[in-house]
């Protein structure tokens, strides 16, 4: 196994499926499945998940909430999301803990590292709700936070492209894809990987991201067993 200890950023969007909206109770499971999958092999997996199938702080200032409440609510969104996927996790008989940035016992327990290592160590699937826990942050960052915390080997960002492009390759047809790239590259080409603050930490803090397709059944072990699928993003 290439990876030990992984934190999986799966987001919000990714899990509504073809529906547009809300979760998806067969992409659900099939994501559980392959973290299930990877779990049986003995490697650590922390996952944060998203909120923007429910609600996202920025767009929902459109619709007259202010910001810092706005906020509030996508990372209760991502509480959503974390219950959600540790109930499909359970069904499969994985073990799996949400570990909250807020409190609100007893939805999930308050959130430290000490709490995400042990239940890491112990082989259970951990899942890191509410983000950061502040306003004016994503979930991305809530990865590279807790990525760097729990010291994981890999961010691997499960996103439904199957890695990082020149363009938007669901836009442009010309667009080409990088095997690796440095962070450095990915600022002087302006590419949208994940917001600058997130991209940031790991490269201060030398944390490798993957981002790979996580919609296609079985990419996850693949990445973990080290294939070269998606693109690495390095230092
Ligand atoms: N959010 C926040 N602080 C955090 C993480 C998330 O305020 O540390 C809020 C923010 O409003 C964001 C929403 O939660 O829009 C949902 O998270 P995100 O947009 O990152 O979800 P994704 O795009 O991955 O579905």
């Amino acid at each position: 196994m290439t990876y030990k200890r992984i934190l999986l950023k799966l987001s919000g969007e990714s899990l509504m499926g073809a529906q547009g909206h809300g979760i998806d109770t067969g992409r659900l499971n099939e994501y559980a499945t392959q973290i299930r999958d990877i779990v049986k092999l003995g490697v650590q997996v922390g996952i944060v998940i998203g909120g923007g199938n429910i609600f996202r702080g920025l767009s929902g200032m459109s619709k007259g909430v202010d910001r810092y409440k706005g906020d509030q609510m996508g990372m209760l969104a991502t509480v959503i999301n974390a219950l959600a996927l540790s109930s499909a996790l359970e069904d499969l008989d994985v073990k799996a803990r949400v570990l909250t940035a807020i409190r609100m016992e007893p939805v999930g327990e308050f959130y430290s590292k000490p709490k995400a290592i042990e239940a890491l160590e112990r082989g259970e699937v951990v899942i890191l709700a509410a983000g950061t826990g502040n306003p004016y942050f994503t979930t991305d960052t809530g990865s590279s936070l807790r990525g760097i915390e729990i010291e994981a080997d890999v961010m691997l960002k499960g996103t439904r492209v199957d890695g990082i492009y020149t363009a938007d390759p669901e836009k442009d047809p010309s667009a080409v894809k990088f095997d690796t790239i440095t962070y450095d590259e990915v600022y002087h080409r302006g590419l949208k990987v994940m917001d600058l603050t997130a991209t940031t930490m790991c490269k201060e803090n030398n944390l490798p991201i993957i981002v790979f397709d996580m919609d296609t059944p079985g990419n996850l072990i693949k990445v973990v067993k080290g294939e070269k699928i998606g693109t690495l993003v390095h230092n």
